[in-house]
């Protein structure tokens, strides 16, 4: 999943900058200042441990997005002591955790 991200330039919009070609998301790990530029449309395609690790560099217009929220993992509801299914890997995103889910059900009624 590849994506061509400007750097940052000092608010000087008129001078054209080298675009930094990023392949995979891992590249970005190293490019903490271009995180911020991810359009949500990149963002909705990541893993959810991917966004995570990427979280707190978003803008706060991002982090306020639901579905954005709904794809960042539960680690609230995973593998909790009292769970009968233990869930092995990464945890599920929030859409896909059945707590976080019906906790939402409770809210939108
Ligand atoms: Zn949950």
């Amino acid at each position: 999943m590849s994506i061509l991200l400007a750097p940052s330039h000092n608010g000087d919009n008129s001078k054209t900058n080298d675009l930094v070609y990023i392949e995979h998301p891992d590249q970005l790990m190293s490019h903490p200042e271009l995180i911020e530029k991810l359009p949500k449309e990149y963002l909705l395609k990541l893993s959810p441990y991917q966004l995570e690790q990427f979280w707190e560099c978003l803008s706060n217009k991002l982090k306020e997005d639901s579905d954005l929220q709904e794809r960042r993992p539960c680690y609230e509801h995973y593998n909790r002591p009292e769970d009968e299914i233990h869930i092995d890997g990464p945890a599920p995103p929030k859409y896909r955790c059945y707590v976080c889910q019906a906790n939402k059900k409770v809210y939108d009624t």
